[in-house]
């Protein structure tokens, strides 16, 4: 019986391939999923990694102009705990990590120079010891949603500060050094 089905052709498409890779490498993550169902329940209706946009962002909100991007810390260099570089290995990972950062930046760029605004949420902040809790998260996402904001991003670590009436500030402060780290 097994090995009948073992000589049975691949059932996998090579679209449904092609599809398990990507995934591997970023979509559909655990974390990606927690915060899409986590939006949907919340009211938040969305498409899902629209290739037409710089990036193929994660989230679309195409009424709104808006799109959030998930972004896994290590394959994306963030300054976290999460992200740690590898001992082997480290220049061909420090170099992919680069050049995986040089491409957010530029999709970054493209879509607000083509008028979307553009939310970065982090993994930290979904996953690990500085993640913060999921309705905070989606309250800040309502917010950037809602509000006029061309670029925001959500990390993990901020609420462990006792900052709740700073969070705008925390953001801003973060927001920048972010940008200054670029
Ligand atoms: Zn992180």
């Amino acid at each position: 019986m097994a090995s009948r089905r073992a000589s049975r052709p691949d059932p996998h498409s090579e679209a449904q391939r092609r599809r398990n890779m990507s995934r591997i490498r970023s979509r559909d993550t655990k974390p990606e999923l927690q915060l899409r169902r986590a939006l949907h329940a919340a009211g938040l209706r969305y498409r899902l990694h629209d290739r037409r946009l710089p990036g193929t962002p994660d989230i679309v909100f195409p009424g709104r102009r808006a799109v959030i991007f998930v972004h896994g810390c290590f394959w994306h260099g963030h300054d976290c705990p999460l992200s740690i570089t590898p001992a082997t290995r480290t220049e061909f990972w420090e170099d992919k990590i680069r050049r995986n950062r040089t491409r957010d930046s530029a999709s970054e760029a493209a879509l607000l120079g083509a008028g979307w605004r553009v939310l970065t949420v982090w993994e930290c902040a979904l996953r690990g010891r500085e993640r913060r809790p999921l309705d905070e998260i989606v309250s800040a996402a309502r917010k950037f949603l809602d509000g006029g904001e061309l670029y925001e991003l959500i990390r993990g670590g901020a609420a462990a500060e006792g900052v709740d009436s700073d969070g705008d500030l925390q953001a801003r402060q973060l927001q920048r050094a972010e940008r200054e780290r670029r």
